[in-house]
């Protein structure tokens, strides 16, 4: 080998940073590490409480596309599905896939329009998940969240069980930075020309608000 290649090589491998750099940066992301661990324990516990049945879980199609929201969610809008409630699991999880095909065939949108929706006994469904921009209230998704309500709540009021689990499923948002603590929660009809979430969902709101 020449003599010169040696000292190159022998120069690309010196350390760059000095002993007190390196400890610097050892110190830094122990420190995120301690940190995110620690967001794990509290927020653990919020999130035993909340079962998220995933996508995988109920046979969602893959979205054509998907946008990440630029920062944590702002807003959180409430919606309900209009259509018939579903009696059972099975039944909510045939809904779901075909709330999907309807939005992703004839309205076009990506995927499932909502971030999550709720079953009439509680379940929390994953639709787009945490930090996705959805589409369910035109010209405000890129801030926020839309949660839904399976069912028609026009002249049916929610049940304890769906309000409860909102409501964790906030808290964990809020727990694990994917929602600002200080969200603002609306109706979808307060930014749109429709009675989405139903006049008695709608009456129920304050209630998820300082959740
Ligand atoms: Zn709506």
């Amino acid at each position: 080998m020449h003599p010169h290649e040696t000292i190159k090589y022998r120069e690309s491998v010196l350390p760059v940073t000095t002993p007190t750099e390196i400890i610097s940066l050892l110190k830094s992301s122990c420190a995120a590490l301690q940190s995110s661990k620690r967001k794990a324990s509290v927020c653990g516990g919020m999130a035993e409480k909340v079962t998220i049945v995933k996508r995988q879980e109920w046979g969602a199609a893959a979205p054509k596309q998907k946008e990440a929201l630029k920062g944590t969610a702002q807003r959180v809008f409430i919606h309900h599905t209009a259509n018939p409630s579903c009696k059972d699991q099975k039944a909510c999880m045939d809904r779901l896939v075909s709330i999907q095909r309807v939005h992703m065939t004839e309205r076009g949108f990506d995927d499932i329009g909502y971030n999550f929706l709720i079953g009439p006994n509680g379940t929390v469904y994953e639709g787009r998940g945490w930090g996705v921009v959805g589409a369910h209230a035109k010209k405000n998704n890129h801030d926020s969240l839309g949660i839904a309500f399976m069912g028609n709540f026009d002249n049916e009021t929610p049940n304890a069980e769906a309000m409860s689990s909102v409501k964790k499923l906030l808290k964990l948002g809020v727990c694990e930075g994917n929602l600002t603590p200080e969200f603002t929660l609306l109706g979808h009809r307060d930014v749109g020309d429709t009675k989405c979430p139903g006049d008695k969902l709608y009456a129920a709101l304050p209630q998820l608000r300082g959740a």
